[in-house]
């Protein structure tokens, strides 16, 4: 699929209605989760693969993977509204996706690839860790997350802890507009990271 025309899909996944800043509800910007894709069809081929959203919110990752050929697809998300969103999205995309109730703390089930915008951990601090534990746990292959650059220090070591190997960081600055009461400027400037952390043999 064309890089514009999965970042349309994508788009047309509605954001939060009314985003929670305790759960850290930032939808991933379309752009933003179309190149976190296309870099795992790139190292991974999503084709065929069990691919696992973490924290999915109203689902932009897990669609956009089932988009992309994925199979089974699950989204894990403790927000019930969001996962009704989420399940709405995914019928009008007309995709498969199975869509969980439940905190990623207790999350078990190992999938090929784990694909997950996670709180930054900025409004709780430490919310990022469990997703940066379960993922490196879960994925047979690879995990792509995006994380404050900030965090960078952080990841690695987890990765490396993990016997997981970094095949990329790529800088992706997003800009935000106002989501949050507490934010004061129309929009906002924030420096995140892509990685691609590869827990299995490949890639
Ligand atoms: N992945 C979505 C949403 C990112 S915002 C997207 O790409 O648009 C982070 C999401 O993680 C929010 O939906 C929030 O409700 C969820 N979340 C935060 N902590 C969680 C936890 N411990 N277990 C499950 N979901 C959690």
């Amino acid at each position: 699929m064309r890089h514009s025309e999965l970042v349309r899909r994508i788009e047309s996944v509605p954001a939060f209605a009314h985003p929670r800043p305790e759960l850290e509800q930032v939808v991933t910007p379309a752009e933003a989760a179309a190149d976190l894709l296309q870099t795992a069809v790139r190292l991974d081929g999503l084709e065929g693969m069990a691919v696992t959203d973490l924290g999915c919110g109203t689902g932009r990752l897990a669609i956009g993977a089932a988009l992309l050929g994925a199979s089974p697809v699950c989204g894990v998300e403790r927000d019930e509204d969001a996962l009704r969103l989420a399940r709405g999205a995914a019928e009008v995309a007309g995709v498969t996706v199975e869509f969980s109730a439940g905190d990623v703390a207790d999350w078990d089930r190992p999938a090929d690839v784990v694909v997950m915008n996670p709180p930054f951990g900025a409004q709780r601090q430490h919310a990022d860790r469990p997703f940066w534990d379960v993922s490196l746990r879960l994925a047979r292959r690879s995990v792509y997350g995006f994380a404050l650059s900030d965090s960078r220090t952080f990841i690695a070591r987890r990765a490396v802890a993990r016997g997981a190997r970094i095949v990329e960081t790529h800088p992706v600055p997003w800009s935000l507009g106002r989501i949050f009461p507490h934010h004061t400027r129309a929009r906002v400037a924030i420096p995140v990271d892509l990685w691609v952390i590869a827990t299995g043999t490949k890639p």
